[in-house]
């Protein structure tokens, strides 16, 4: 037997390990399996090229709890160590990847994100035991070891008993971590680290029920049998080669990365790429609403089928955090912080690819089935417009299948929107207008009006919208965008035929001063237009620009550094209505201004900006006039 005294410029390691890692303790199981996985996966190749000359059958790893005697066993069928190699791998290799901890673990404390992902392998372990054991005996005909350490530098290394091959760690758990002696802890953080890991794990057992035998009575039971209780699925689907997967298989995945969405995804994305890198998974488009906020389920992140986190902020751009589903790439430095992980090239590199990859399959379903890609357009054009801001790679490959939907439920590309309208719709500058409401119900007047000159009107709804036009607006020539209140339609776009008003300017001028009397401060900046006569007498319009600003300072955290804006509204006059003639021609200020108001009131209640007392007495008011 051996004693010895591990390397003294780590004694500070274990009292670090507990204050440093103390809010992921729960780590050491990951890490403890993973080496179990590793021993197994290098037993598999080594008995593959004929260097290990002993049957690899079909290995698992076991995780046991002793209640009583206050233990967690884990135990693997891998490669084992000798005594030797426990001296050399333990002793010295793990402690130096503790030293390396020890160095950088004062920048560890400034920044959280780092703690979780540090591979601290075997010795995480007594972040939750007081006392751990190896037991271990190696493929090679050697004796079996046995290594003890209580936690403190010291440690013993002697001949073990262990008859069969592989390594079991036995963790006397500390008082503190009891918790890990609790069947429900450790399947839960099997389910969540160990799900998909690629060694098939064993916890417990499980009853099974066996065919009744031949001749069996129906009252008879049917016979069972105990059975490992294998908690994880070593072969997830993006493990696999897309060819060898159908939809269903998918759609199964799906469910087993979130039972508890009952909703089916719209669409997948396999990823598979070896070089420049390594990275395989499968992307989900789920259904998405307008709040951009909801999100439970989110896209997990694996290293070699070992679970790593669910905050990929960084590797993936932000816009495909929306989507779910799994990457797996063991490219991905995890032993660093968030700051540094954006900064790295490799992991720019997986991010553009992603990009690139969502990209071309949006396209290719776009092309494959356009039909079917325009019905579930609402429920991806959130990702999509939020891609194309954000990432001008996207922004110009979206080009071929971002969708402009009509309020009439048609859709177009932007060039066939272009070709559709150019010659029909631009304005005194010759650039091109695109009309477009954002509430079919609310701006209804507005949109039949424009139809009614034979306009295309858009219906653009996300929160977004905004951003995304000035984005077009900037990228493009010679365009404008223009929602349908925001003028007057023969302002918004030029007609050959200039209306001719029928009130002559000193006419005009009175009638601008009338109204303005009655409205006072009601804050309205009133415009005479010359329109067809069948036109409103009065609208209300909101310029594009402000709107789109307020707008904007909503969904965009104030990105335009202005405060709060006030409303702004222009109040239209159609000087070629009769109504307007009869305002201008009445004798009694009472009647003018009881038409003026009652008139304004129609043109509010149209732009939805009549609520409350004025509603109230408006309605009372039209009441009294139809009696
Ligand atoms: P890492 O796994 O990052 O190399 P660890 O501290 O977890 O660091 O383990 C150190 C070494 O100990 C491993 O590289 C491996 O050689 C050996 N080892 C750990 N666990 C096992 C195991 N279950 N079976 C065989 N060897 C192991």
């Amino acid at each position: 037997m051996a004693t010895g005294k591990i390397n003294v410029s780590v004694e500070n390691i274990f009292p670090l390990i507990k204050k440093f890692l103390y809010s992921d303790h729960e780590i050491f199981l990951r890490e403890l399996i993973s080496n179990a996985t590793d021993a197994t996966l290098k037993l598999k190749h080594l008995t593959s090229i004929g260097e290990a000359k002993v049957e690899y059958g079909n290995p698992i790893i076991e995780v046991k709890i002793d209640k009583k005697g206050k233990k967690l066993h884990i135990i693997d069928q891998g490669i084992g160590m000798t005594e030797e190699e426990v001296r050399k791998y333990i002793n010295e290799v793990a402690f130096s990847g503790a030293e390396e901890f020890l160095d950088k673990y004062k920048d560890a404390g400034k920044d959280a994100g780092i703690i979780g992902h540090f591979g601290l392998g075997f010795y995480s372990s007594f972040m939750v035991a007081q006392k751990v054991e190896i037991l271990t005996k190696s493929y090679k005909d050697e004796p079996a070891a046995h290594w003890i350490c209580d936690g403190t530098p010291e440690f013993t290394l002697k001949e073990g008993k262990k008859k069969d091959r592989g390594t079991e760690i036995i963790l006397h758990i500390n008082d503190d971590d009891k918790e890990f002696l609790e069947e429900h802890r450790i399947r839960e953080l099997l389910t969540k680290y160990n799900k998909f890991m690629p060694i098939p794990i064993k916890f417990g057992t499980r009853t099974e029920t066996l065919p009744k035998p031949e001749g069996a009575k129906e009252e008879d039971p049917a016979p069972t049998k105990e059975v490992d209780n294998i908690i994880n699925n070593p072969n997830p689907a993006w493990t696999k080669k897309p060819a060898d997967l159908q939809d269903d298989d998918y759609k199964n995945f799906y469910r087993e990365l979130y039972p508890m969405q009952f909703e089916e995804p719209l669409f997948h994305i396999h990823l598979n790429v070896d070089y420049p890198f390594n990275l395989t998974g499968i992307l989900y488009f789920p259904k998405l609403t307008n709040d951009l906020n909801i999100q439970k389920d989110r896209i997990q992140l694996y290293q070699n089928q070992v679970f790593v986190t669910d905050n990929v902020e960084g590797i993936v751009p932000e816009f495909l955090t929306m989507l779910r589903g799994v990457i797996d790439s063991p490219d991905i430095p995890l032993n660093v912080s968030r700051s540094y992980l954006q900064a790295d090239g490799a992991v720019k590199k997986i991010s553009s690819y992603i990009t690139r990859k969502v990209a071309d399959k949006l396209a290719s379903l776009f092309k494959d089935n356009r039909e079917d890609f325009e019905a579930k357009w609402n429920d991806i054009k959130i990702v999509i417009e939020y891609g194309m801001l954000s990432e001008e790679k996207f922004f110009e490959k979206a080009e071929a299948f971002a969708l402009y939907p009509t309020v009439d439920g048609k859709y177009y590309t932007f060039d066939e929107l272009k070709e559709k309208i150019s010659g029909q719709q631009t304005d005194k500058d010759d650039n091109l207008v695109v009309l477009y409401a954002s509430d079919k119900e609310e701006q209804h007047s507005y949109i039949d009006a424009a139809k009614e000159k034979g306009y295309e009107v858009l219906l653009l709804d996300s929160p977004i919208v905004g951003h995304l036009l000035q984005k077009l607006e900037t990228s493009k020539e010679k365009l404008s965008f223009a929602r349908v209140d925001a003028d007057h339609l023969d302002n918004l776009i030029k007609k050959e035929d200039t209306k001719i008003s029928k009130l002559s300017e000193e006419e005009k001028e009175k009638l601008k001063t009338q109204v303005e009397e009655v409205l006072g401060d009601k804050g309205y900046t009133v415009q005479l237009e010359a329109m067809d006569s069948q036109a409103a007498p009065f609208i209300i319009t909101e310029p594009e620009f402000m709107r789109r600003m307020k707008e904007m300072q909503r969904t965009g955290g104030g990105m335009f550094g202005m405060g709060n804006m006030p409303d702004m509204y222009n109040l239209v006059i159609n000087t070629n209505h009769e109504l307007v003639s009869e305002i201008l021609n009445t004798k009694t200020a009472k009647k003018r201004e009881r038409l003026i108001n009652q008139s304004l009131d129609l043109a509010r209640l149209s732009k939805g900006l009549l609520k409350g007392e004025a509603l109230t007495k408006f309605i009372r008011r039209s009441y009294e006039m139809v009696k």
